[in-house]
């Protein structure tokens, strides 16, 4: 039926991502496209009646304010199937209900999704369905080999889609318009001009009861091994020809296959600290290890800084500093590019002493430039002043964006098997490090800025 809609399946549909991601995404792609047809087939271990499965689609449309026919035509087709999706039978039977276009959406334990996949490849599937799957995509180099290579049993890569929603958040996606249609910019995008670059993702939730995931990732694999790498792949890539999906995959890749620790060496090129009781915004935060779920032997960081090197005749010899961590004071949610100070101050200038930076803030949305300028007083006296342009509202959630990716076939938002595969390579050697404590566990007051120190790029 080549007419028939693209049908959804989402595996793992009772579940925290569905509920509180997925859906209100969905509804917030059909609220700039309210034409779009889609069926949306909920399936999980649980009971839930169809009318039950109809009001969490309208609970989480509601919050993305969707158009109510759009609501009540994506409700009227959507339907809800109990499966266990380790059973081959149920998961023939789910698949073979499917008409038309079909994405397998796996909103699942990593490991149930590993098991499923497996199961996949045993049952036909319609031609060109398309598997979406979540991060983390294994949990090492290793098991990141083992999934690819299994997924790529049941459909080729370019029907799979692995998810990163910070790639479909506009400031993220505003680094290729920023980047590459502003003249400025072009020639200073180099170790030539630039003396470092930051990218900071600093929180201050803390848990909020979610030990069972966070207190086995921590922070490095939380954010620093999937969306940061992301965001440094996007900032440092090559000029594409144009925004062709596969050429800006391959121009990402490229960028992380270029990367390495800074010195190499783990011991010194990475931090990593944990917080103890403090305040955030008014409210008493436990120490981490007195979190209900927490194992205080995992030696769970909440904070993580790694410098690394991308080796390439554009970027050799900048330090990247990717820093990201919880229950902190400031929300520093940013990426802040530093310039080298000019070749040479005339005699008589008073300089603000300040570099010249770049500050491209992921949320809410703003690119500053601050620049040395004589702001009142003797002309020659300068001080450094803010040029602020602030973005326009995202179109729709960062969800919707990808989910948008997926229906439509394009793989711009979505992550390469290889690309996936680099991320842990990155940081396997820093978990390795961490694993046999040569690096130390530092600690921070809640609602503090984090350790002193950090931030500094280590000599090699
Ligand atoms: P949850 O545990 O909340 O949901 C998973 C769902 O899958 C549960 O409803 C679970 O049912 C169901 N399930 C487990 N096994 C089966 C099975 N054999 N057949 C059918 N259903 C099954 O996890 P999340 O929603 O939080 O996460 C899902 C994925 O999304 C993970 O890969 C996670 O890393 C990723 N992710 C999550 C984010 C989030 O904020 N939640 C953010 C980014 C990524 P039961 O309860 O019975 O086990």
């Amino acid at each position: 039926m080549a007419d028939a809609p693209t049908t959804l399946i989402i595996i793992g549909a009772s579940g925290d991502l569905t509920r509180r991601l997925l859906l209100p995404g969905l509804g917030s792609l059909l609220a700039v496209e309210p034409e779009r047809e889609v069926v949306v087939v909920g399936a999980d271990r649980d009971e839930m009646s169809q009318e039950d499965w109809g009001s969490t689609i309208r609970a989480a449309f509601a919050e993305a304010q969707t158009p109510k026919e759009s609501v009540d035509r994506v409700v009227g087709r959507a339907r809800y199937d109990r499966t266990d999706a380790l059973d081959e039978g149920q998961l023939r039977e789910l698949v073979a209900s499917v008409e038309g276009d079909l994405v397998i959406y796996f909103a699942l334990p990593p490991q149930v999704t590993v098991q499923v996949c497996a199961l996949l490849e045993k049952i036909p599937l319609p031609d060109g369905t398309m598997l979406a799957m979540e991060k983390p995509f294994g949990h090492d180099l290793r098991t990141a080999v083992e999934l690819n290579r299994q997924a790529t049993r049941v459909v080729p890569e370019n029907q799979i889609f692995r998810i990163d929603h910070f790639l479909g958040v506009n400031t993220v996606l505003n680094l290729l318009g920023l980047r590459f249609a502003n003249r400025i910019f072009q020639p200073l995008w180099s170790a030539d001009h630039i003396e470092r670059v930051d990218i900071f993702y600093d929180e201050s939730l803390a848990l909020e009861g979610r030990a069972g995931y966070y207190d086995r990732a921590g922070a490095l694999i939380d954010m620093t091994q999937s969306h940061l790498l992301q965001v440094l792949s996007m900032f440092a890539m090559e000029s594409p020809a144009s925004m062709d999906a596969d050429e800006l995959q391959s121009l990402k890749s490229q960028v992380l296959r270029a990367t390495s620790l800074w010195g190499e060496d783990p011991t010194t090129a990475t931090r990593r600290a944990r917080y103890t009781a403090g305040h955030v915004g008014g409210k008493d935060v436990p120490d981490y290890v007195a979190e209900e779920g927490v194992e205080p032997a995992n030696k769970t960081e909440t904070l993580s800084e790694v410098v690394l090197e991308v080796r390439n005749q554009r970027w050799k010899g900048v330090p990247f500093v990717l820093r990201s961590g919880k229950a902190l004071g400031d929300q520093r949610k940013e990426i802040v590019v530093t310039f080298k100070a000019p070749s040479h101050i005339p005699d008589g200038l008073r300089d603000s002493g300040q570099p010249d930076r770049l500050v491209l803030e992921l949320k809410p949305g703003a690119v500053t430039l601050d620049i040395s300028i004589n702001a009142e007083g003797d002309p020659l006296d300068l001080e450094q002043k803010e040029l602020t342009a602030t973005l326009g509202q995202p179109r729709m959630r960062p969800y919707g964006e990808v989910l948008a990716g997926i229906l439509d076939r394009n793989p711009m938002l979505s992550i390469r098997g290889d690309t996936a595969e680099q991320m842990w390579r990155l940081v396997e050697p820093v978990l390795a490090a961490w694993k046999a404590d040569e690096v130390p566990l530092e600690e921070y007051v809640a609602g503090s800025s984090g350790p002193e120190g950090w931030g500094t790029v280590p000599q090699r």
